[in-house]
């Protein structure tokens, strides 16, 4: 009885929706999205599977939360907030900036050395990857490969690419692409001197150290 009235309905339904688009696109016929519907029944078979690609993306979103899950540092916060001075805590855990012109590495340019990252340790940059961009945050054309992971960032209404330290998840900044600058990747890693720690010995930096 039930699925007798069901089945009424959908051949209603199919029934308008296949005389529908004949009297409706008339008008409107140049456009190439509405001459889609004439092709009446196949349109209407593709669209069950609208709710199936809504589920799949849907099923998809909670990656990010797995993604934290990926680095292998996986302090807790008490234990991050124990190492950390609160201004690291600030910009590291919880995607700080330091203000412009003012951190430490800025306009530090040595010719040899390591950044590793202030909370784990790990080598990010080298000095060599390091130049002047001119915008109040150390700048790099490239890290140590590997070492940094990138993530759309779709806060304050910008799109960007956040950058954070593939050992711990730290934040380190947003990596800025094409923008001109002179360099071999045209790439420039905006990132907080806070979440850096420059040493000068390259070989003995990093996870071998700990
Ligand atoms: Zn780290």
């Amino acid at each position: 009885m039930r699925s007798q009235a069901a089945r009424i309905i959908k051949t209603s339904l199919r029934h308008r929706a296949l005389v529908q688009p004949a009297t409706l696109l008339r008008p409107h016929s140049t456009s190439a999205r509405n001459t889609r519907p004439t092709v009446g029944s196949k349109v209407l078979r593709a669209a069950p599977t609208i709710p199936f690609f809504g589920a799949f993306f849907s099923s998809n979103k909670p990656d990010e939360s797995k993604e934290n899950m990926s680095y292998p540092d996986q302090r807790s916060e008490a234990e991050w907030r124990a190492v950390l001075n609160p201004e690291q805590f600030r910009i590291l855990r919880e995607k700080g900036t330091e203000r412009p012109g003012t951190g430490e590495y800025d306009s530090h340019s040595p010719s040899t050395g390591v950044y590793n990252c202030a909370g784990c340790n790990a080598p990010l940059y080298k000095a060599d990857h390091k130049f002047k961009s001119g915008c109040g945050w150390p700048a790099y054309f490239d890290s140590i490969p590997g070492a940094v992971k990138r993530h759309v960032d779709n806060t304050f209404g910008m799109k960007r690419t956040e950058i954070t330290c593939s050992n711990c998840g730290g934040h380190l900044g947003h990596v800025f692409e094409g923008e001109g600058y002179p360099t071999p990747t045209d790439e420039r890693h905006c990132v907080n001197s806070v979440s850096l720690r420059f040493t000068e010995d390259e070989g003995t930096s990093g996870k071998s150290k700990a």
